[in-house]
């Protein structure tokens, strides 16, 4: 057992305080909806309906936690989706013509749910169109397109005829279930807080899962993400429609709540607020989504009442306070109240690690090719960059169960090159081979799911996250639970085996005593190793390691030279890029060297120590300081 990290920093006892609170989070939870439920028959009606609307701007806010907070994406069109919900249902409810084609073959009661089927059909079909043409722009174009697609849908609700139009429309029912009229607020609120509370366990049980690592990547960057087998366009409208599903549910039951509909609650202000909501609670925690959601309905209704006593009632005064209100909060509490509310009752409350109990079943197993089989080809690579050749007409092979140094001077194409044999770049000209495969233009998690693993030069964590979340992504592609069954928790028995094979990997890289810290606390060069027991979660046949001994010290850099011999014997082949001479000429077997974009030498360690050509590089070169020394 090789153990690259053999000594802990000492800043890591700060990092992990042992903290014993009086009471577990999720008993305070049991014991808070406890007093709710004990107490809604005795509160007084305004009260009630104060709590229906916090429960319905949550539902909204918990999609864009989802959105903005976890999956790093922006939507101020949140509101219009409320819109498709609310405006669905009224139409099917009082229209003429759906009541007497629906109604009449399915009863008036089941009007309110084909609403709700009908909104959840439009806004699915919307957002996932909407999705699909932004998603692969990136950046700001995903907020634009809300910002306009809120826009106009709220002119077209105000303009369509058969919508009522500006005044909307009204005679909307109650929802009947089992009987029972939900027709007070009362009755509506219980099934509003059920249902979001329902969302939220949904959603709690999403983000502890295999696809919820794989949505949390997304802010880990693109590339990183692809490589770990994420599909990022697809998750990205996944999670894009998750959203607006949401919205569109809070929508159905505002509709039913209201009894009428008009355009002006969904607004593009309404949008922004609902971004708000989630913002100020804290857009990375789903518990975040509902005080904020509480927060910002509670200071509208005061500022509303006290302002215009103060300032008196002839300007818009509750909007610019409410305005300098929230840039102070998000000065002050950039990631939001729930985190800061998490630290301050840190010694009261207590959060008990999830237990996993399953048994774990079987991941995927991949059968590593014999040693001496070609894993990965590189012919007559050409990179362009503009004028610049960064890889001029590079040919080399990696076979199962050998190491493979690539090394030259900075700027020589070595990240490059890597880019291109690993699917984040495409060659200018030239091919390369995956098992036996042409690659072309395939993406990143095409050569991952052939059996390619790799890390990064630039450390690529979740540094929030934990070790061993950060080493289960890089099993992503062994596993195959979807959304629903995570959220169902369905997924059990292969999250276990998920989370078991990390540690085995974390483990076997030495960093056992880490797992369950946050990524970011460990040193630069531990997070390298990291990355590589993520890459080897994956059960890779071929390793490409970018500089993974930058950083380590003597004998973490020994540790890791072992760990890497085991894996030879295993039959994997490695490719590494790597600045340290002495590490390189004691491990590699092959060793290709890079200079100004072309192959000057190839061959065995001893081979390439008396070559002239690379002696002139290193030297001529210069910019290598350990190389040259
Ligand atoms: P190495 O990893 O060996 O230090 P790189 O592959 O990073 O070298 O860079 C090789 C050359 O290509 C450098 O001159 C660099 O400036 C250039 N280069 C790398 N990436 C790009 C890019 N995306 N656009 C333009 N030039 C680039
Ligand atoms: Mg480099």
């Amino acid at each position: 057992m090789s153990s690259p990290v053999s000594s802990r920093p000492a800043s890591l006892a700060a990092a992990q305080p042992v903290r014993q609170g009086l009471v577990s989070a999720r008993l305070l939870t049991v014991i808070a909806l406890a007093l709710l439920a004990a107490v809604w028959s005795f509160l007084p009606d305004f009260t009630v309906v104060v709590l229906c609307y916090i429960g319905l701007y949550s539902m909204v806010a918990l999609g864009l936690v989802m959105l903005t907070g976890v999956g790093g994406m922006t939507s101020f069109g949140q509101a219009a989706f409320v819109g498709v919900g609310a405006y669905a249902t009224a139409w099917v409810c009082t229209s003429p013509l759906a009541a007497s084609a629906l109604g009449g073959l399915l009863g008036t009661q089941a009007l309110p749910w084909l609403g709700l089927l009908l909104g959840f059909v439009i806004t699915f079909a919307v957002a996932w169109v909407l999705g699909s043409v932004t998603v692969k722009l990136q950046g700001h174009y995903l907020p634009l397109c809300t910002i306009a697609w809120g826009l106009s849908l709220y002119y077209l609700f105000g303009n369509m005829e058969f919508l009522g139009g500006q005044t909307g429309l009204t005679g909307i029912p109650a929802i009947k279930i089992a009987g029972l009229d939900l027709s007070s607020s009362r009755t509506i609120g219980v099934v509003i807080w059920a249902v979001m509370l329902q969302a939220m366990w949904l959603l709690h049980n999403l983000l502890d899962s295999r696809e919820g690592r794989a949505i949390r990547s997304l802010k880990g960057g693109q590339i990183m993400a692809e490589s770990m087998g994420v599909n990022t366009a697809r998750y990205r409208i996944k999670l894009f429609v998750l959203a607006a599903l949401l919205a569109t549910l809070s929508g159905w039951l505002y509709a039913h709540m209201q009894r009428f509909v008009s355009p002006a609650p969904f607004n593009l202000n309404i949008g922004i607020e609902y971004l708000f909501m989630a913002v100020v609670g804290g857009a990375g925690h789903l518990w975040g989504a509902v005080l904020g959601a509480a927060i910002i309905t509670l200071l509208k209704e005061k500022l509303q009442d006290i302002l215009p006593a103060l300032l008196g009632s002839n300007g818009n005064f509750e909007t610019i306070v409410f305005g300098l209100l929230m840039v102070l909060v998000l000065q002050r509490f950039a990631e939001g109240l729930w985190p800061t509310l998490q630290r301050l009752t840190a010694g009261l409350i207590h959060r008990p690690e999830n237990k996993l109990r399953a048994e774990p079943r079987p991941l995927d197993r991949r059968v590593l090719p014999a040693a001496g089989t070609v894993l990965l080809q590189a012919e007559h690579v050409i990179k362009r960059f503009g004028g610049l050749v960064a890889n001029n007409n590079v040919s080399m092979s990696l076979k199962a169960g050998e190491v493979h140094a690539l090394i030259g001077p900075n700027g020589a194409g070595k990240s490059t090159f890597f880019n291109m044999i690993s699917g984040v770049d495409s060659p200018t000209e030239g091919e390369v081979q995956l098992m036996g495969q042409v690659m072309g233009d395939a993406p990143s998690r095409r050569f991952a799911a052939l059996g390619l693993g790799r890390t990064f030069q630039h450390v690529r964590l979740l540094g929030q996250r934990s070790v061993l979340e950060n080493v289960a992504l890089g099993a992503h592609r062994r596993a195959h639970k979807g959304w629903i069954a995570s959220m169902l928790r369905l997924d059990r028995h292969e999250e276990a085996a998920l989370l078991a094979e990390a540690r085995k990997q974390i483990e076997r890289c030495g960093l056992g005593a880490y797992a369950d810290l946050p990524a970011a606390s460990l040193a630069l060069g531990q997070q390298r190793i990291v990355e590589i027991a993520r890459a080897l979660a994956g059960q890779p046949a071929a390793l490409l390691l970018d500089e993974p001994a930058a950083g380590l010290r003597h004998l973490e850099k020994q540790a890791l030279a072992d760990l890497l011999r085991q894996l030879r014997a295993e039959g994997l082949g490695i490719l590494v890029v790597e600045h340290d001479m002495e590490f390189v000429m004691n491990l590699a077997d092959r060793i290709t060297v890079l200079e100004f974009g072309c192959v000057i030498a190839t061959g065995k360690p001893a081979e390439i120590q008396v070559n002239q050509r690379v002696l002139d590089a290193y030297l001529g070169g210069g910019d290598d300081e350990e190389a040259a020394a």
